[in-house]
């Protein structure tokens, strides 16, 4: 049995996560004594690997690329915001044995965009590319805070539609293909495909970023994404990555397991400064 209280982050790949590092900076931060590692686990062996970690006394996981369905399949019950998105980013094993899934993705978009960057979601026009897991956890978030219309594009447009059916009831939400976007304009656009994780970009319009419209890639990486690049390409007001969502969604999920909530400014901080390092030490 693990002795210290233990956590991981499962995912595929993994070798890039951040989130190791940033839970010890929360754990040192609020004096927590616990582990935290990440493993590599492709989706064919997501079920065997999380009963094996819960079984050896694991007491949390983060589950990313390309797992969140299938730990919100795995979860033996939900936060309200887990059942709505459909997807589970957090498990926490409970007193009592069961598995508890939440979704902290949405709340830590929300923190970063609006709170540490200041950009306003109500009455502007929001195009979210890629239909995954992580478009699930944002799109409840994002339609509460009353925007005119959000539109999620993707390469396989029936995961778009069914997004939209089944969020339609909480905004109003569109999904639709990447053709569909010529002649369109958006304040804000969420890329929120895993084509960053490769180098790749969706096929987006030339005219598709409004007048002081801003750009935020839900990936991040030590140098700036090929979306983040776009955005700047294309005069976005701010072209943003990830790197805040992840440190805002892992504070909430440090909230479910240890009933403490870190102060993330220095912790996004001291990451923002340590990529600039490894930026320019090559
Ligand atoms: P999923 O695997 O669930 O979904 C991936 C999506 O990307 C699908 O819509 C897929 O389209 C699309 N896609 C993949 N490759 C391409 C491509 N070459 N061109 C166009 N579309 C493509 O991933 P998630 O939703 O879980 O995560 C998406 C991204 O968000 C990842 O980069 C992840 O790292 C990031 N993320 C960041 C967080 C943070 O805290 N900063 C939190 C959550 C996610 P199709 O359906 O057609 O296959």
């Amino acid at each position: 049995m693990m002795k210290i209280d233990t956590y991981a982050v499962f995912g595929h790949p993994i070798t890039h996560s951040k989130s190791p590092r940033i839970q010890q900076l929360f754990a040192k931060q609020t004096a927590q004594v616990m582990q935290y590692g990440a493993q590599d686990v492709p989706a064919e062996i997501f079920t065997t690997a999380v009963g094996n970690f819960f079984a050896a006394g694991g007491k949390g996981l983060n589950c990313t690329v390309p797992l969140k369905e299938l730990a919100w399949q795995y979860a033996d019950h939900l936060s309200d915001r887990a059942l709505l998105a459909k997807a589970v980013n957090t498990l926490a094993r409970q007193a009592d044995g069961s598995i508890f899934g939440d979704n902290t993705d949405g709340i830590g978009l929300l923190t970063d965009l609006t709170a540490n960057h200041g950009i306003s979601l109500t009455g502007a026009n929001i195009l979210i590319l890629g239909a995954g897991g992580a478009t699930r956890g944002i799109v409840p978030v994002l339609l509460e805070q009353q925007p005119a219309t959000v539109v999620i594009a993707n390469r396989t447009v029936e995961k778009a539609l069914a997004i939209a059916d089944d969020f339609a009831i909480l905004g109003p939400l569109q999904g639709c293909d990447y053709t569909s976007l010529q002649g369109r304009q958006f304040d804000l656009i969420l890329n929120a495909t895993s084509a960053s994780l490769s180098g790749q970009l969706p096929p987006l319009p030339a005219a598709l970023l409004a007048s002081k419209g801003s750009c935020y890639d839900l990936a991040y990486a030590n140098q700036p994404t090929a979306f983040v690049q776009w955005g700047i390409a294309h005069h976005a007001c701010r072209s943003l990555d990830g790197l805040g969502m992840l440190v805002e969604q892992a504070a909430e999920a440090f909230y479910v397991w240890r009933g403490i909530r870190p102060e993330t400014s220095a912790v996004i901080r001291l990451l923002n400064d340590e990529r600039q390092l490894t930026d320019n030490s090559r």
